[in-house]
């Protein structure tokens, strides 16, 4: 049990440094080529050469994502780009085409292969037939129940992995033309506009820029809007199942966003592994799951029945109770810090302080003066300000405002 590892995405060097400092045991990233994903900050072979070293000094796993579905025409640059990569000994790498999958076993066949979700696997018959192929672990298919999970557990010698926190697409893990069809950006290729969740009206040939809405309900229509998972309250029944990996999606996401969802399902996994017999559910980490950016939340297809509840008409707007307003780069010995700004804030305004271990404070923001002592009333985005926080900030730790009801 102790073996459950708690997997975080690392959208660039700074959410990788992010996710280890709260609480992952590994992080995922993407290269410059042959991943999903294909605008989040990907990293170059010096980005990951230093990511290498960061997760290693830090005895955590980095693992790269391999997942875009291969062209003939890219065999060859994918095998300089396999030859390049094994240099750096990364833990494993993810993929999704069984084409990937035989020229990183002919390339470099020592390396550990993770198969992504876009494989779709949904039985224990194709996790054994990965296996035998070379495949490591699993990322199983969206689409499973829970007992589908465990059947799957006692049918196949190899290591498991669920996605338990983040966005769900309606496309069958994944797989769908219609971001291709309307932006020219592949969803396959790692670059969806989501336009599934778009707003749409109808119009006349005519009467361009006249526009009748087109109505589920009184906001409008999504077309195919899907909530959000969220399986904080399920970490006891995943577990037993026999899954080795929990897997919080979303490279694209903020820093602020990698911290927050990091560090409650890593206080309810260690809660758990510690005394599985005392576990108790704590309804302040789903508060806290909150607070960051996301759609309604929802248990996917985990107990059955995603089919009705994934998809969401009453509201598909992203919510959360908190904005991301400033991250401490340095804390100085008269208790003042760094802090550099993400979103404008004030002095004399009451915000959050979040770190590591679900540390946190609430705080009245003091003066606030430039590095050079020049006094401030708002600290503007991306500015470094110096400023007066709680006892017991850290580097890392980050600021964020709740926001105003209604
Ligand atoms: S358009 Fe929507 S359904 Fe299609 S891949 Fe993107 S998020 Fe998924």
């Amino acid at each position: 049990m102790s073996q459950v590892e708690l997997l975080a995405p690392a959208g660039d060097l700074e959410k990788l440094q992010t996710a280890i400092d709260y609480g992952a045991d590994a992080v995922y990233a993407g290269g410059e080529q042959f991943g999903l994903r294909a605008q989040a900050g990907n990293f170059n072979l010096d980005q990951l050469a230093r990511a290498r070293e960061l997760t290693a000094s830090r005895q955590k796993k980095l693992y790269l994502t391999l997942n875009a579905y291969l062209r003939s025409a890219e065999e060859e640059g994918l095998v300089a780009y396999l030859e390049q990569l094994s240099e750096l000994d990364l833990d494993a790498y993810i993929v999704s085409d069984p084409g990937v999958l035989a020229l990183v076993r002919q390339v470099d066949p020592q390396r550990s292969i993770h198969l992504s979700t876009q494989a779709n696997t949904t039985n224990a018959a194709a996790a054994r037939f990965w296996h035998q192929a070379g495949v490591d672990r699993v990322n199983l298919a969206r689409e499973l129940s829970l007992d589908e999970v465990r059947s799957i557990r006692k049918g196949a010698d190899l290591e498991l992995e669920v996605f338990v926190h983040g966005a769900l697409c309606v496309a069958y893990s994944g797989r769908c033309l219609l971001s291709t069809a309307l932006t020219g950006r592949s969803a396959n290729q790692g670059a969806c506009a989501q336009p599934c969740r778009w707003r749409y009206a109808l119009m006349e040939e005519t009467r361009p820029g006249q526009y009748f809405p087109i109505e589920e309900d009184s906001r409008g229509t999504y077309i195919m809007n899907s909530r959000d998972l969220c399986l904080i309250e399920h970490l006891p029944q995943l577990v037993a199942a026999g899954v080795n990996s929990l897997k919080i999606e979303g490279r694209m996401k903020t820093r602020y966003y990698v911290a927050a969802v990091t560090r409650v399902y890593r206080a309810a996994l260690d809660s758990l592994l510690e005394d599985p017999q005392k576990y108790r559910f704590d309804p302040a980490w789903r508060d806290e799951l909150d607070m960051v950016s996301h759609r309604p939340y929802d248990t996917g297809f985990l107990f059955g029945g995603g089919d009705q509840a994934q998809v969401h008409r009453e509201d598909s707007l992203y919510r959360r109770t908190h904005d991301f307003v400033g991250v401490v780069q340095q804390v100085f010995a008269d208790g003042r810090a760094l802090v550099q700004g993400r979103n404008r804030f004030f002095s004399g305004e009451v915000l959050g302080l979040i770190g590591p271990t679900m540390r946190q404070a609430e705080f009245q923001v003091g003066d606030l003066a430039t590095e050079q002592g020049v006094p401030l009333e708002v600290a503007q985005p991306n500015a470094l300000v110096v400023t007066a926080l709680p006892p017991g900030a850290q580097p890392g730790d980050l600021l964020r405002r709740q926001k105003e009801q209604g």
